[in-house]
This record gives C-alpha cells, structure tokens and sequence, in this order.
C-alpha cells in the first residue's frame, strides 16, 4: 500500500537526479507553459543607459529580454561579472571549501537508504545519497587544512567505497564560500550559486535558491517603476536567510566534540562562530529554544531544525521550569513517539521495495 501523492505518514524530503529533474522541469515549462526554451551559450551583453541589461549577446544571435535571471551557476555571468557585485566571504567560518566527487552505480537488489549518509573525518566530511541506480558520493574538505594532494592519498574515501576510489574517476570541485552582497541589481535577478554557495551540509544551496524564487515569484515586478522598492526588500531578506544560513550550517561543526584535528579544533573556536550564533548558544545554554526565538517569517531553519542538532550533539539546555504536569507531558509525548517508532519500523516497506512499486503502479491520486 502507498500513500498518496504529498501526503507521507511523516515529513519527507527527495533525493533527486539533478539532470533528469532539470530535463522534466523544461519539459513542464515548454510544454504546459508555452516557454521557449532557447539553447544558447551567452558571450556577452549589452546595456541600456540606464544600466540596465538591454540584451543577451550569445552563439545563437542577440537575445533582449524586459528582465534577466542569472542561474549560471558558480559563473554568475550577469550578477558578478556584468554588475561587479562584490563577495561576502564566509570562508573564514565555514572552512570546507573543495569537494571530489565520485557517482558508484548501484545493483538492483542493493538496500536504498531512506536518509543521506553524512561521515566525518579529520578535515571535512563525506555524503552519500542514494539514488536507484547510483550513489552521488563526495569527499569534502578544507583546503586549508588539508591539501589537495593529502585529500586525493586519504585512504578514508577510498576505504569508504571499498577500495574503488581509483577506478571511480573522483571529479574535484573548488567551492567559493559566501554570497554576494546584492542579488537583484536593475533588471536582473541572480537564483542558485549564482547568489553564492557555503557548504553542501543541510543542501541548503537548493533552499535557498527555491526560497530566493518563491520570493521572487510572489512579488515579480509588473512595472520598472516597481523594480527600485522591490529590488531594497529582496535583497534585504535574501541576505538576512543567507547569514541565518551561515549560523545553521556552522551549528554542525561548532558544537563537535572533536579535537584529534585542526579542522575541528578551528571550528570549534570561538573566534569563528558568528556573533549571532554566540548569542543564541549562550541563551540556549539556560533557556530552552522557543519558537519565539525565530521571529522571522524569512526564517529559512526553524526552532525544531536546531533542536535536532543541538541535542544530536548533546548541547543540553537547561529547562527553565519543570514540574509534575510538564515532566508528565513531556513523558506521555515520548511514549508516543517511541509507539510510532516501532509501527513505522514494523509497518512502512523496504525504501527500495517503495520504489518499484510506485514506478510500476505510480501513487494514488489526491
Ligand atoms: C560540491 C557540491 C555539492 C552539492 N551537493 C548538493 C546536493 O547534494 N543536493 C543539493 O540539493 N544541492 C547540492 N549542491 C548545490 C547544487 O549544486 C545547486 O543546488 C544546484 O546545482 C544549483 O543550480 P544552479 O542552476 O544555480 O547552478 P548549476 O547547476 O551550476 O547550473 C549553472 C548552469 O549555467 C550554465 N552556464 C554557465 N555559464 C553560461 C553561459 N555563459 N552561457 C550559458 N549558460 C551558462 C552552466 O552550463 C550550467 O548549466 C551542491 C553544490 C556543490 C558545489
């Protein structure tokens, strides 16, 4: 038995193949929305006197649109290289800053994980995210504290995937960590890594950007007039998500036990946690976090996302009351999950076995 479509007995999240999630969203575009879809590499572009972008110049002839939107990724051909928007670097709080990336193909009968497997090491940490045919693995690292040459000799990746490091052809990825320090200038909006990238801990590159586009969509302007005040609010928020960001992110490492490394003796420093992580840490040290505490509605992690990590990592917070009543709620809740623990465990199906089915039978409809 399935569930229907967006309605899992429990909160969810996807692992996507990238490449053919991009193809059904052109497809989706074009064929229900009537888009154009236009194949073209952009070499340059040309400018109104305003300073807006008048238009594209590509392989493909001169392209002019009304309005631009930069998704060229770490390239950020319109946002950093046309309007020069300097860079906020963040590299001085989160230091993994290079990844090698490996896809293992998968057999069929092989066990699907429901959850991506993250594994620390001495200088970063390693994901796993399987799809049903590969896994998308990537070793993880901070070049300053471990050297490219020392990362592509670590026996731990290679022991990670049995030995087949070699033979798996790891492609390595320099990662630019911070954003930039303005997202929508005139005409143009940057979305995605054009924005900027921290770290692939949380995927919170893909919140954001579906974040930076809701927003976006909710509020597109109608006319240029409208551009100026839509433009401050934007980018006000955006980057208002993109430092809360920073914080969650750093959460992971600031809180480690560890001290058998640099790395994590860094991370654990007080001089690199953001001075807004500093004080919500030290007030969590003696109150418990509550909703109020992120008043936001641009908040893009919320109380129950720290609360994960912070008693995953065993930073208690002292209760600020306790008594009879409350210590009896707190109990009967846990009793309640501990039951829809065991159900789940006893009841869901095998992650692969769900799979098949749905590609076979599909999901029942709302
Ligand atoms: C190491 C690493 C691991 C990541 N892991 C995950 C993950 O597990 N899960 C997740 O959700 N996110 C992950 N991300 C983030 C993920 O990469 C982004 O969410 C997503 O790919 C961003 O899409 P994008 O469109 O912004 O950039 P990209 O995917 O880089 O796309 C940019 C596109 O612009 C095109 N382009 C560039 N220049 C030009 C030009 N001049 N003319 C025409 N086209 C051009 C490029 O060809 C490319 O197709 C990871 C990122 C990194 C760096």
């Amino acid at each position: 038995m399935t569930t229907p479509e967006y309605s899992g007995v429990t909160g969810y999240a996807y692992h996507l193949n990238a490449a053919k999630f991009a193809m059904l969203l052109a497809k989706n575009a074009t064929e229900r929305f009537n888009v154009e879809h236009v194949h073209a590499t952009v070499n340059d572009v040309s400018f109104g006197i305003d300073g807006s972008i008048r238009s594209l110049l590509t392989d493909k002839g001169e392209l002019i649109f009304d309005f631009y939107i930069d998704c060229s990724g770490f390239e950020s051909i319109l946002l950093a290289k046309r309007f020069d928007v300097p860079f906020i670097d963040k590299s001085q709080q989160l230091f993994v800053n290079t990844a090698l990336v490996t896809q293992v193909p998968t057999q069929d009968f092989e066990k699907i994980p429901p959850f991506t497997i993250a594994t620390a090491h001495k200088a970063g940490w390693i994901w796993d995210i399987a799809l049903t045919q590969r896994r998308g693995t990537g070793f993880v690292y901070s070049n300053d504290h471990m050297s490219n040459a020392e990362a592509e000799a670590e026996d731990k990746f290679d022991q990670y995937l049995g030995g087949k490091l070699a033979e798996l052809t790891p492609r390595k990825i320099p990662m630019k960590v911070g954003y930039r320090q303005q997202f929508w200038v005139k005409n143009c909006v940057a979305l995605g890594l054009a924005q900027g990238f921290l770290e692939p801990i949380e995927a919170t590159s893909i919140l954001l950007t579906d974040f930076s586009a809701r927003f976006l969509a909710e509020r597109f302007p109608s006319d240029k007039d409208d551009i100026d005040y839509l433009a401050k609010r934007f980018n006000e928020t955006v980057s208002q998500a993109w430092e809360r960001v920073v914080e969650f992110a750093k959460l992971h490492y600031c809180l480690s036990d560890r001290s058998d490394s640099a790395f994590w003796r860094d991370n654990r420093s007080d001089k690199t946690i953001p001075e807004g992580l500093k004080q919500r840490l030290k007030m969590w040290r003696n109150f418990i976090p509550i909703a109020e505490g992120f008043p936001s509605k641009f908040e893009v992690f919320n109380r129950e996302n720290y609360l994960y990590v912070l008693y995953g990592m065993k930073y208690f917070t002292r209760p600020t009351y306790s008594n009879a009543e409350v210590d009896k709620r707190v109990f009967q809740h846990l009793a309640k999950m501990k039951l829809l623990k065991s159900k789940m465990i006893s009841e869901l199906p095998d992650h692969r076995e769900l799979l098949d089915k749905i590609r076979l039978y599909g999901l029942q409809s709302i």
